[in-house]
């Protein structure tokens, strides 16, 4: 099978609800043809800037406009940032996100402080995502000067659904960040949330949106939205981990070629229930050794506990593909 870049809704809604065991096999056998399926790839997230963010994402811990138990913290330094990516090297990681809770990026002395970060931090030989809110090109060429891997840019849901998430931007200002690191060799990390009240026509929309940028983003993150206190949806139901096998299955069979990384909410699955993920085409986690991911009130699996999942799975971690030259961009 081919990559697509033509997805219509109703044929991505007719594989979405395709029958559940059926779906999983049709996932798991594309997953072989394009990929190691007993590689994972682990990545840290690091975020170098904490709280204080001027949007008003409603899931969002970072969002100034809620009560959270977030800290709002200053940029790190980049020495402390080189520590951690050294120790999550250590354990097993092969990306380290860096995510900064802007709005968008300044042309400021913290962005200068950005690019020396990602520039050290792809010297140990690991890939570099940067998720630091919008992007203009020429801010997106200084990151590939740097020798940024990826840049993280989520759609979070459909184009409909958006603004009952986010208003303090549109759908067009997040597909207008992505074009811009289209126009450099950074790959793409975009992807979306469930359980935000959104419908499974939001999904299929959502997918069928990803799925017809061409090229497909190299990396397609899945988050299982983690209730936050103080936040418009800390009393969002917990999505059904079927559901969620559903849509990475449905992500792996349209865009077969990207990496589908099953990402926040992953703390609250049991082994079995990550193994149907991996099964169904995810084929990359955010692993720590803090037990934090995203921000400092959204937990994630530490690194041991992981390892023992991999080996008990028959799974390891994935090589960074950092200095291998090769940028991931999926082509026809
Ligand atoms: N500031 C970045 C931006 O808005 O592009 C995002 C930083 S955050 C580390 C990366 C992604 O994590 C967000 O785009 C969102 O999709 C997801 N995320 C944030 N808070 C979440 C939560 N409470 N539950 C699930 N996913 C969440
Ligand atoms: Fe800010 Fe990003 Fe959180 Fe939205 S998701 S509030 S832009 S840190």
């Amino acid at each position: 099978m081919g990559i697509r870049y033509d997805w219509q809704e109703a044929e991505i809604r007719a594989i979405y609800d395709t029958p559940m065991l059926e779906l999983i096999y049709q996932a798991a056998s594309i997953h072989r043809e394009f990929h190691d399926s007993r590689k994972i790839q682990v990545c840290k997230l690091v975020s170098i800037k904490t709280g204080a963010c001027p949007e008003d994402c409603s899931y969002c811990a970072q969002s100034s406009r809620y009560k959270t138990e977030v800290k709002p913290q200053s940029l790190l330094d980049k020495q402390t940032v080189i520590n951690i990516a050294k120790q999550a090297k250590e354990s097993g990681v092969s990306r380290v996100c860096m995510g900064a809770a802007w709005r968008e990026v300044r042309d400021n002395s913290q962005f200068e402080q950005v690019l020396e970060m990602v520039k050290e931090v792809t010297a140990l030989d690991l890939e570099v995502c940067c998720t630091l809110g919008m992007l203009n090109q020429s801010q997106a060429k200084r990151l590939e000067d740097a020798g940024l891997y990826a840049y993280n840019h989520n759609l979070d849901t459909s184009q409909d659904y958006y603004s009952t998430i986010i208003t303090t931007r549109t759908y067009g200002d997040r597909l207008n960040t992505i074009n811009n690191v289209r126009q450099t060799n950074v790959t793409v990390c975009s992807g979306g949330i469930l359980g935000l009240g959104e419908s499974v026509d939001d999904r299929v929309s959502m997918l069928c949106t990803l799925s017809n940028l061409q090229p497909h983003p190299e990396s397609v993150p899945i988050n299982i939205l983690s209730q936050v206190e103080g936040t418009p949806l800390e009393n969002q139901p917990d999505v059904p981990i079927w559901e969620v096998i559903r849509m990475i299955a449905t992500a792996r069979i349209i865009m077969p070629k990207s990496d589908v990384r099953l990402s926040a909410g992953r703390s609250r699955l049991s082994q079995i229930e990550q193994a149907m993920c991996f099964m169904a085409g995810a084929n990359s986690i955010f692993s720590s050794d803090d037990g934090h991911m995203l921000t400092v009130t959204t937990p994630c699996p530490g690194y041991d506990s992981d390892q023992e999942m991999l080996n008990l799975l028959g799974l390891s971690m994935r090589e960074s593909k950092a200095n291998q030259g090769q940028r991931l961009k999926v082509k026809g």
